[in-house]
């Protein structure tokens, strides 16, 4: 067992049973950060357990989905499908990177399902990139990557910020910023200007603004790289 997590019991919002979960602990050392938000950890990555999966009937979202009351709507669309054949998921204490991909597209699938938030969208789908780095799977992380600015992008022109601690400032910086980790440095243009125009970013979020202007600067030089 690992020391960096633990198992909790939890109701699943699905099918009402308890079932048992893993929690990371908080406070472990960081080896770096990326760009574009993801975390890397020495011999561990808590990505792989973002996902709860259910023993019993086979659900799989994130820990706010498992413990805030779920809209009647995606309830029924749900409970429809999945407690007809409860095909449960295995309990796995500690993720291998394939566990981790499989409980993301499953969440990825019943998020889909239920049409919900484009920004829950984006994160799954960034967060299976993440898994596909540490893998490494480049063309996966490209694929996930790509998704995930896309859904970002539609999360910010229908959704109300902030969500989840994240303001549409960092969200706009965080779709600059992966079309920066894929070489698209055009596309990461059109959000970081945005932000570079904002007269009110720097005294608002001011470790956001710092890092808008360095990433602002190497986009400019690799477009001026590719012009020549
Ligand atoms: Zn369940």
């Amino acid at each position: 067992m690992s020391d960096k997590t633990f198992v909790v019991k939890k109701t699943c919002p699905i099918c009402q049973d308890e079932t048992r979960v893993v929690k990371v602990r908080s406070r472990l050392p960081v080896l770096k950060r990326d760009e574009d938000g993801c975390v890397h950890y020495e011999d561990f990555n808590p990505y792989f357990y973002t996902v709860w999966t259910c023993e019993h009937c086979g659900f799989a979202a994130d820990e706010k989905t498992f413990t805030t009351k779920m809209p009647d709507r995606h309830l029924k669309i749900l409970r429809g499908e999945l407690l007809k054949n409860k095909f449960g998921m295995d309990f796995v204490e500690e993720r291998t990177a394939d566990d981790a991909i499989f409980a993301l597209k499953l969440a990825i699938s019943y998020v889909e399902q239920v049409e919900g938030k484009f920004f829950t969208q984006a994160k799954y789908a960034h967060q299976l990139a993440w898994v596909y780095r540490d893998v490494p799977d480049e063309d996966n992380e490209r694929k996930f990557l790509e998704r995930a600015a896309k859904l970002y992008d539609a999360s910010l022109a229908k959704e109300t910020y902030p969500i989840e601690g994240l303001s549409d400032s960092g969200a706009t910086y965080l779709i600059g910023a992966i079309y920066w980790r894929l070489d698209e440095a055009e596309k990461c243009g059109v959000y970081l200007s945005r932000l570079m125009k904002d007269d009110g970013l720097r005294s608002r979020d001011p470790r956001l603004y710092d890092k808008v202007r360095d990433m602002w600067g190497d986009v400019r030089s690799a477009l001026r790289d590719a012009k020549k």
